[in-house]
């Protein structure tokens, strides 16, 4: 099957839940299969992107069993970033080189809490999406490229944030609707409802916005529902050629939430998933993050990934604090001793400028190298 799929077969729901099996025993065969893959349509480059982390405001109205980044009104870790802070905030970044501006929200906090009504009110927005595109034009106009992640946002709330930003993201998740059921992580989460995020997905096609979508590796689903949530994508991908990237994230239990107590997937697991996807879809872009396998991100350049996401050299992963991002210097000395040239993209990918308006597109091209990834001098 390996062989077929290699010689350009596309594999059934079915045969990628044989091969998950059959990997499980053994997964040699697979890595081979997926690096095969990856070397023949992403080649020995492997990328990141330099990334400032603005986490716009972490209230959320919504509470997934295994989130640390949402915050409850005055806890310490709660954030609510003033238009000054993001200027500053750009700067920053700025003068360390980075390109890309990732603004993070929760879930549509206004419709929850005062606090995020006076906050929006205080900076002169009446919803979280319309400070958003004030703050991506901010971020664009200090030299950074937005792409925001703030939840289901509405086919006219992207239109708008279009015009800035490079890209959107939004997890998947997982497509099963069983994990939003009683005792379940999404129980809790309408907006991770796999309908409302696809359709989210889809709007987003119909645009022709390029999206970071993704898995959540570990919170309870089966093999099979991780199969059927590639499919998703690939259904996606198939109809309206807008996924630039698949983000495998393996879950990592947090002492401060519900699933304190559930063990993160086993490696081993997680890694023959990793594989699978690139058999699955060949030819997408392929992360995982590596800050959250610290010991051993470098390994999984034997499972077919071609990226390590965003990577700031100066603000925290606010989802998962407890994991910091390695050094980039370290990171690209471990993808030399494995056969591989680290280099920085934009917040969206070379095979994506197409779809990116043509402002947005000079103002990369004043930095980007031949192949529309960041200019070696720039982030050297
Ligand atoms: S994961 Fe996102 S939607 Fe879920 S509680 Fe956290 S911020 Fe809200």
């Amino acid at each position: 099957m390996l062989n077929r799929i290699i010689d350009g077969k596309m594999p059934s729901k079915y045969d990628a839940i044989q091969i998950f099996q059959d990997a499980e025993k053994d997964p040699s065969e697979l890595y081979i299969a997926s690096q095969f893959l990856r070397t023949r349509y992403k080649g020995s480059v492997v990328t990141y992107s330099r990334k400032v982390f603005f986490n716009l405001i972490n209230l959320c109205r919504d509470t997934c069993s295994y989130c640390t980044y949402k915050s409850e009104p005055g806890q310490a870790k709660m954030s609510m970033l003033s238009k000054k802070d993001i200027v500053e905030l750009v700067n920053i970044g700025k003068k360390h080189n980075c390109t890309e501006a990732l603004f993070v929200t929760g879930e549509r906090p206004e419709q929850k809490y005062e606090e995020a009504r006076a906050w929006l009110k205080e900076n002169g927005f009446s919803s979280t999406a319309e400070y958003l595109v004030n703050a991506s034009e901010m971020a664009l106009e200090g030299g950074l490229f937005p792409h925001t992640n703030a939840g289901n946002l509405t086919k006219n709330e992207m239109d708008e944030l279009k015009k800035t930003n490079v890209s959107l993201g939004l997890m998947l998740e997982n497509a099963s609707n069983r994990l939003s059921e009683k005792d379940m992580p999404h129980q809790f989460a309408p907006s991770k409802n796999p309908k409302a995020r696809i359709k989210v997905l889809q709007n987003a096609g119909e645009l022709k916005i390029p999206m970071t979508t993704g898995l959540l590796v570990g919170i309870g689903e089966s093999p099979s529902e991780l199969v059927d949530s590639i499919y998703s994508i690939k259904e996606i991908h198939d109809q309206y050629q807008n996924i630039q990237e698949v983000i495998l994230q393996n879950f990592q239990p947090k002492h401060d939430t519900l699933m304190r107590e559930m063990p993160s997937p086993q490696e081993k697991y997680f890694k023959t998933f990793v594989a699978l996807t690139r058999i699955i879809l060949p030819k997408m872009n392929i992360q995982i993050p590596p800050n959250l396998s610290p010991r051993s991100y470098s390994s999984f350049l034997s499972t077919g990934i071609n990226d390590w996401g965003g990577i700031s050299p100066i603000t925290s992963d606010y989802v998962n604090p407890e994991f910091p991002w390695p050094k980039i210097e370290d990171i690209k000395k471990d993808c030399y001793e494995a056969g591989f040239q680290l280099r920085a993209r934009f917040p969206v990918y070379p095979e994506f400028f197409p779809f990116v308006n043509s402002d947005l597109r000079s103002k990369m091209l004043e930095i980007s190298d031949s192949e529309n990834l960041v200019n070696m001098e720039y982030t050297n």
